[in-house]
């Protein structure tokens, strides 16, 4: 038989509306009704009658909400946030990728490179695409 009798549920909502909570209407049940009423059995009766909060006394865990989305600005993927680049020109070799300028700055070591954007799948910016390719002359005017 269960300890939750009509009348032991209306006393319960009466405890529930004036504020109690699951911890103090435990004991009050248990001294009116002779049967041993528990703080879990009290939590689970609020949130079986719909009041899970107002018995525990705890808030009840609500994700919390995504920012606000300006409907101008384009969503970006977190993977895909750029790193800060350094300054064109001043790379060195273990800060190359496939994403950098290849071309070399200076004839001695420490070299230095460019770290621009590649140009259409060559390892070398757009500038730096047509100094590789331009014929021998112009290359050794404008380096
Ligand atoms: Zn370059």
């Amino acid at each position: 038989m269960s300890i939750w009798t009509p009348d032991a549920i209306t006393r319960f909502r009466q405890l529930l509306a004036e504020g109690h909570s699951a911890k103090n209407i435990a004991p009050i049940m248990t001294r009116d009704f002779g049967v041993e009423f528990t703080t879990g059995s009290c939590n689970g009766k609020a949130w079986r009658l719909g009041r899970p909060d107002s018995a525990t006394g705890a808030r009840r865990y609500r994700p919390p909400r995504s920012p606000r989305r300006n409907p101008d600005t384009h969503w970006i993927a977190p993977f895909a946030k750029p790193t800060p680049r350094k300054a064109v020109g001043t790379l060195g070799i273990m800060d190359l990728d496939s994403t950098t300028c290849r071309w070399p700055f200076g004839d001695d070591p420490p070299y230095l490179y460019c770290g621009d954007t590649p140009f259409d799948g060559s390892p070398y910016c757009r500038k730096h695409t047509k100094l590789a390719w331009a014929p021998y002359a112009v290359r050794e005017r404008r380096v």
